[in-house]
């Protein structure tokens, strides 16, 4: 057996196989119509912003924290001035984050088809019961031998992940949209990262074009490129194992 049938292929959820931080952005909108009666400053997206990072480590990523923080600053922006009927639209909005369709990016469908020989894994990060409800109406969750819902994707969480499941670096790829997250952690432990940009990326997961150009991995422009792409790195590695040996 040589290292490429161990190749275990891992994907990012949210924005690589379906839109998601984009309900988030329409959500902050409506939450500015709210708020504009209130605070006139030119700086209300950031300090909207800079509440969710300060509860990061309290609440976690996910739709139930974002509603809390805004709630939050909703109260310290209006002086408490807030009224329970714009608190109920805060929790609105992040039920309709939450209940938000699944709709699958275009190549989603086929490129998990064509890549079913191997084993297939998601990794995730956010709410539980948020990311395992959009698991399952994706009607993806068949294809994936293994789920991981994670609180963090770093350094370390990938390392316990491939020390759980018995999977070399050399052998294992992750397929996302996050540079932060799906991507820079992942080429640092020695993996295959593929980054796919979505069109929204969330300001918190956003590197700059000079830390990332520091770490190798590969590009696409659609998911529906990802077959050839491993296809072509593992037919090379089977050639280079075999000129070794
Ligand atoms: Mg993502």
């Amino acid at each position: 057996m040589t290292n490429t049938d161990k190749t275990v292929i891992a994907f990012d959820a949210d924005d690589t196989l379906w839109p998601n931080e984009h309900y988030f952005r329409e959500g902050e909108q409506q939450i500015i119509k709210l708020l504009e009666r209130y605070y006139p400053g030119e700086d209300l997206l950031d300090k909207l912003y800079q509440q969710e990072i300060k509860n990061l480590h309290v609440f976690g990523y996910g739709a139930k924290g974002f509603a809390l923080s805004m709630i939050e600053s909703l109260i310290e922006l209006s002086d408490g001035k807030v009224t329970g009927q714009e608190i109920q639209q805060v929790i609105e909005i992040g039920k309709m984050i939450m209940s938000s369709p699944i709709e699958l990016i275009s190549g989603v469908t086929e490129t998990i088809e064509a890549l079913r020989g191997y084993p297939l894994m998601i990794i995730t990060k956010g709410d539980l019961f948020d990311q395992e409800s959009k698991i399952a109406r994706s009607g993806l969750a068949d294809n994936f031998k293994m789920i991981e819902i994670v609180s963090e994707k770093d350094d370390a969480t990938y390392l316990r992940l491939l020390k759980k499941y018995h999977i070399a670096p050399e052998n294992f790829w992750m397929v996302g949209n996050s540079l932060k997250s799906d991507i820079l952690p992942v080429a640092h432990i020695g993996a295959h990262a593929v980054h796919i940009p979505h069109e929204t990326t969330w300001v918190h997961e956003m590197v700059s074009d000079k830390h990332a150009s520091a770490y190798n991995y590969h590009e696409l422009s659609t998911i529906s490129e990802l077959p050839a792409l491993i296809k072509r790195e593992v037919e090379r590695e089977i050639q280079k194992n075999r000129s070794v040996s």
